[in-house]
């Protein structure tokens, strides 16, 4: 009577040649439904509803309105990130992928001094693919993934956000396994005494790391007092950020694992930058490429990305308005010429001293590997 699937294949994307999630809205990724084959959409946005309902009704002394908050506008869905689609980074991919890919597919084998991380911190200059590693990971563990930006959380729910950092950690244990992830952890666990610091936000804060606490306990295996579940709550507090020097001693010494997600080295942005060109007609040659690689040195990730979408614009921009006339096939292809204009104004967006002040704080606070 079983259906030969065992598990639902993530590999399944219609149309996705280019992804990018430049700025992800505040969302949860919701694992996909193991019966995605059949019903409808609607069908499936019902049942998606009636689950949502029957968990926020389970849940005790969580608000409600924070709960469904959580489901709106916490949990992505959709738009999937694969390893394969992150150029280079194989360290940082390895390091994810035992503390928490492997953890959540084979809870039976990570048990006691096997027993997994509940917290991650990504760390690194702006650009280099924090976020993009961490959907990935939401995608490649089949865990429901809550993202949180904490600017977000700060601004936009004033006065309701202990209530909803509460819910998100009770729905979080709910659907476990599921990562929490929050972009921009500084600006919520930022050091006790910078000046910026009002009541609102350390409260947050101190909401935040109880609620943490809390995670890690269960997590000890002795008395849960949680009713129920035989399962291991697996949650993940998996955090990024472009300022690891700022944020308060208690929560840093909280994320076990603290991952350096660095600068692109060479090999990484020539499969970056070929990557972006595979889809463009284009007349670089390997030579080109090579050149290029020695102009952009210091580039992140996302300066690649930009590089690569103004230079793609030099043909077009040649053109003027007759660009509206001229068929297609009459542009003519990308060359090396149009990454040299660009970069006269395209420039990498961490200084030298920047990167050094990343590398010390990697060298004092980092996991190595
Ligand atoms: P961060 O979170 O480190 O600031 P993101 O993960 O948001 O950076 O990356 C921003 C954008 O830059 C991505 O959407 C992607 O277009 C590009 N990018 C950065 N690093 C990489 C990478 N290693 N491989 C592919 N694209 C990347």
């Amino acid at each position: 009577s079983a259906s030969s699937e065992s598990l639902p294949s993530s590999r399944q994307r219609p149309n996705s040649e280019t992804k990018e999630t430049a700025n992800p809205a505040p969302s949860v990724v919701a694992p996909p439904l193991p019966s995605s084959e059949s019903g409808t959409e609607n069908e499936q946005d019902g049942l998606k509803e009636m689950l949502e309902e029957e968990i926020i009704n389970s849940l005790r002394g969580v608000d409600k309105t924070a709960a469904k908050q959580i489901f709106a506008e916490i949990v992505v869905h959709g738009d999937e990130v694969h390893w394969d689609d992150i150029a280079g980074l194989e360290s940082a991919k390895s390091s994810l992928k035992e503390a928490v890919v492997y953890p959540f597919l084979r809870p039976d084998l990570f048990r006691g001094l096997r027993e997994p991380v509940r917290g991650m911190l990504l760390f690194g200059p702006p650009g280099t693919g924090k976020t993009m590693l961490a959907r990935a990971v939401a995608t490649e563990s089949h865990s429901y993934f809550f993202s949180i930006s904490a600017s977000s959380l700060t601004s936009k729910y004033l006065g309701e956000s202990e209530k909803l950092v509460r819910a998100l950690f009770a729905v979080a244990k709910k659907l476990s396994p599921s990562i929490i992830f929050v972009d921009e952890i500084d600006s919520i666990m930022g050091s006790r005494n910078s000046e910026g610091e009002n009541e609102s936000s350390r409260r947050i804060k101190n909401e935040f790391l109880i609620q943490w606490s809390s995670l890690s306990s269960a997590a000890a295996g002795n008395n849960k007092d949680d009713a129920g579940d035989e399962d291991d709550e697996r949650v993940l507090v998996l955090a990024a950020t472009n300022l690891p020097w700022s944020i308060d001693e208690a929560a840093r010494r909280r994320f076990v694992r603290r991952q350096y997600i660095p600068l692109p080295e060479p090999e990484t942005r020539s499969v970056h930058l070929k990557r972006l060109l595979s889809h463009q007609k284009h007349t670089l040659t390997e030579e080109d490429f090579i050149t290029l690689l020695t102009l952009t040195e210091g580039f992140s990730g996302s300066d690649i990305t930009s590089l690569a979408k103004d230079a793609a614009m030099g043909p077009l921009r040649e053109l003027g308005d007759k660009l509206l006339l001229t068929p297609t096939e009459s542009i003519r292809s990308m060359a090396l010429k149009d990454f040299q204009s660009s970069l006269n104004y395209i420039k990498p967006s961490v200084s030298q001293e920047g990167l050094e002040r990343y590398e010390d704080w990697a060298a004092k606070f980092g996991s190595s590997g």
